[in-house]
Parts: structure tokens; sequence; C-alpha cells
């Protein structure tokens, strides 16, 4: 089997010793809203919260296991786009891997997914959150040794306390070649496993070291792992294939449906599950804390298709929109929604209000997730790089316009100014998550209060700066109510200001700007 790219790497990872509105203060300044992008912007031109990776794990003996999880990683490609990767074995031989910076269809080949022999994989779609590098090296899985053995990770996650852990590694001798959190999990767990030469010891010791939101897959020769933190903060279910033929770990319930495994369950915060010949087994590795799951998941992150905790994710974006329109009616001709996650609300907020629902934006799906940069000039176009307005239905119009969010507030401004030249009479915006007022720690890219528009504006200055007749956002009892189940239990932080775990001090020094103070659930 020729190796892949990652396999080269090692012999070098062998270690075998193993709200109320803040008020500005003066260091918090008001955002401008530029109306275009600059040179200085990256070609994304979302403004929406960016999450951070996705994971995959397959066990499934007599299965091209490379090949599954190639289509996984596809069916999971919206919640990361910088790089791609998978780790296979074939239970005989090592582990070996392949990843490189892209998107899935375009680090793997034909021939790349061919020579990825074996039943046994685990895979990951990066998106780097602002965390430090974004190379090569930073793309996962990552492998690293553990003894004679070669093992691979792949991480979902953010740690609170990534430089005290690999402080403490440093100090054993280990060497890093990355920044990342990641290659941290990855040498911690291989440590502690050869110290106590135990797997499922060294996963559970580096779940009560490491503090933070995260869900990993970890491979060895023999064995898929699966765990998640003990709040809950990602997403990660179990699936199963027809007729016994294996077992699938996915980010997303949409992750599963694209291979053929039925949904079994979630993994339990603080569980790690260990697949092999024996079949699956359960350990509640360290004690559940209280549930903090991500409320934005349901708002924007996940796929619509995709069920979480027994709730689809398009029936409560429609729940949302419907609850907005309770909350916040307005008179209007049309209800419009901003793809993606905006349709669905704004379906929801059209059955309730009775004002007919009509697409209005159509979206370039393609041409955000290319790396080829476009000219300035076509910069300047800003948001219409990315949707289309339907003029025939927009023009002389009242509309209402559905969006999930509102953070710095660029896009809002250019998608109103966009719907306003195709000859929108009105554009009342409802938003379908509250303001975006505090930052978040725990693995979305909203790393600092003085980007938020919402921190330093209120909501009337909010209208004003974006050109919107009117806007109004869902209450955070609203949302909370369109998104409860039987096991609910949220982190709302960057909207309450109310953080689940604690956050070093260094860290909010440099992440708060206002003169209300967080409140932290875990205070340590
Ligand atoms: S602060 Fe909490 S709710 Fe907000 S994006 Fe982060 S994890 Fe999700």
């Amino acid at each position: 089997m020729p190796r892949g790219q990652e396999a080269m790497l090692t012999n070098e990872y062998a270690n075998p010793t193993p709200p109320d509105l803040p008020v500005p203060s003066d260091h918090c300044t008001s955002p401008d809203i530029p109306t275009s992008t600059t040179d200085t912007e990256t070609y994304d031109i979302s403004d929406h919260p960016e999450e951070e990776c996705a994971i995959f794990g397959i066990y499934a003996p007599g299965e091209d296991a490379a090949r599954m999880t190639y289509f996984g990683l596809h069916a999971l490609q919206h919640r990361g786009q910088q790089a791609a990767g998978i780790a296979i074995s074939d239970g005989k031989e090592d582990v070996y891997a392949y990843k490189d910076k892209g998107l899935v269809n375009q680090v793997f080949s034909e021939s790349t997914l061919k020579s990825l022999e074996g039943h046994i994989a685990i895979g990951h779609t990066r998106y780097s959150a602002g965390s430090p590098g974004d190379s090569w090296e930073t793309a996962q899985p990552h492998l690293f040794a553990v003894g004679d053995e070669t093992i691979g990770l792949a991480n979902n996650g953010t740690f609170l306390n990534t430089d005290e852990v690999r402080a403490k590694l440093i100090e054993r001798g280990i060497e890093f070649r990355t920044e990342t959190a990641s290659e941290v999990a990855a040498k911690l767990i291989g440590n502690i496993t050869c110290e106590t030469n135990h797997m499922r010891e060294g996963i559970r010791e580096a779940m009560q070291l490491i503090n933070g939101a995260y869900c990993m897959v970890l491979l060895t020769q023999t064995s898929l792992y699966a765990f998640r933190d003990p709040s809950g903060f990602r997403p990660l279910c179990i699936g199963e294939l027809p007729e016994g033929r294996g077992w699938v770990v996915a980010s997303e319930s949409c992750g599963l449906d694209i291979v053929g495994a039925s949904f079994v369950r979630e993994v339990e915060p603080g569980e790690i599950i260990r697949i092999n010949e024996e079949g699956l087994i359960s350990e509640q590795a360290v004690p559940a804390r209280d549930r903090a799951f991500c409320i934005f998941e349901y708002v924007y992150i996940a796929r619509p298709d995709s069920t979480i905790d027994g709730l689809n994710v398009y029936d409560a974006r429609e729940r949302m929109g419907r609850r907005i329109a309770e909350e916040c009616p307005t008179e209007a001709d049309i209800v419009i929604g901003v793809p993606d996650s905006g349709v669905p609300s704004a379906v929801g907020y059209a059955r309730a209000s009775g004002i007919p629902y009509s697409d209005g934006i159509v979206k370039n799906r393609y041409v955000g997730r290319t790396f080829i940069q476009p000219t300035q000039a076509l910069r300047q176009l800003g948001v219409r790089l990315k949707l289309n307005p339907l003029t025939s239905i927009i023009k002389d119009k009242r509309l209402v316009v559905v969006d999930d969010s509102i953070v710095r507030g660029t896009t809002s401004k250019q998608l109103i100014q966009m719907l306003r030249d195709a000859g929108a009479k009105e554009v009342h915006m409802r938003i379908t998550s509250p303001p975006v007022v505090w930052p978040c720690f725990y693995g979305v890219d909203i790393k600092t209060q003085d980007q938020l528009i919402s921190a330093t504006h209120s909501i009337e200055q909010v209208a004003e700066a974006i050109g919107a007749d009117s806007l109004a956002y869902i209450s955070l009892e609203g949302l909370v109510d369109c998104c409860r189940t039987d096991r609910s239990g949220f982190c709302t932080a960057c909207f309450s200001g109310e953080y689940p775990l604690h956050v070093p001090e260094n860290i909010q020094q440099t992440s708060f700007c206002g003169s209300l103070k967080p409140c932290f659930r875990d205070n340590m």
C-alpha cells in the first residue's frame, strides 16, 4: 500500500516516551460597516458564525472504509472547507493517512482512495476558526506513535487549557510540530497510553485533563474510538450499517444517511465508545456536566436534514420562523429567506403570519468554496458573489427577510442594498437568533466582542447601520423553546453572556470590552 502524505510523518511524530447590551467602554470601538469586501479580507465573505470541523469514523469488516468515509465527509463538508483527510487501517498492518488543504473532492482522487485499503477509518474536514496555522500540518487526522503502534486522531473541538497541557508535555520532553489543540490531544493521549499501556485509560485521563468543547474519533490498528466532552457542546452520533455490516460515527446524522447507516443514538457527554471485533462497548469515562449543547447548531451550523437529540434541524428552524412571526409581526407583501438556513424559518414565518412565502434570493452554492481568488473588481461585488436576488419577485414589494444571525453586520448591509437595487419597496429584517453580544470560546469563530455590531449598537442603531426599515430578533426564551427536546440543556453564551465553562483570565482580557461582565457557570 502506498503511504499517504501524513504517513510519512509517522516517525517525526513518534515519541515512545511518550441581553442587556453592554455599555461600550473606551477600548470597545464601534465597528464600521464596509459596503464591500477589501483586499485584506479573506475570500470567505460570510458574516455568519463558522464552525471548526466535522469528524467521521467507520468500523465495517469487508467494506471499503475509505470510500465510505469520503462520502461521509462530503455530507459534512459544510462544517469545514479548509482541509480534509482520512486515516485507515486494515487491522493487520500499520495505520495510514492521506490529508491535504482543500475541499473533500479536491483532496481525494479515485487513485488516492484505492490506495487507502482497510475496514476501519476516521475522517476530518477542517475549518481553522482563527486557530493557529492553516497549513498542511494542521490538517487532520493527525498520526502519532504510541510505542511501536501508529494511531490516528481527528478532533472537532477547542480547549481552554491548551497552553497549560502543552507546557506539561514539553516538560516531559515531547515535541510539537504545530500550535493546534488537536496535536496537544494526540500527544497527551499517546503519552498516557504509553505509561499505562491502555488506550482507554489514555483517553479517559486526557478527558479529565482537557477543559473544553470537543468531539474526537481515534483509530488504532484494530479499533475505532469516539468520545465527547462532558458538557456535550458539539454533536456526535452513532449509526449502524444494514445487516450488521458495521458501525459509523459522525458529527451529524446526515453523515450516517449518506452511507446507508441508520441512526442508533447520540454519543453521550463524557462517554467513550470503542468498536472492534468484540463489538461496541461504552464507558462513561468522566461524569457528565450540565448539558451545554451549542444552540447555534440548530440556528445555523448543522445541516437542515440532520436530527440532533431527536429534533430535526429543519423543523427547529421552521419553529423559529413561526415564533419570530408571533413575537415581531409586521405588514409586508411577501416573506423571503436568506439561503440556506433562513429559508425554513421564512417558511415558518409565512405560515404563522399568513404573508405568502416566496423564493427571493438564489445562492451560488460553489463560488465561496473555491480557492481561486477573485479580482478586486469582483470583491467589490461583496455579497453578490454568493447571493443573487430574483428581481421579478422582489420588485415593488414590501419584504420580510428572514436570516439566522447578524455578527458584524457587513453581509446584512450589502444584502439589503442588493434587495433595494432589485426594486424592494421596504425591507423588514427578522433574525432567528437573539443579538450576538458575546464572543464564543467553544469552537465557533466569534473571537472578540469588538467584532460584534450588537455589542456596541442598540437594535435601532443596527437597523439604521444595515439600512433596514425594521429589524427584530427572536427572544432567547423563544429560541430555547423552539429547540427544546427531552434532553435539552444549551450553551447560549454568545447571546446571554452566561458561559458554561470558565475562560482563563488572559483570554478574557483580550476578548471582552463592555462594562457588563460575563458570568461563568463553573467558576474555577
Ligand atoms: S457561545 Fe455557546 S451557543 Fe454561542 S456559538 Fe459558542 S458554543 Fe454555540
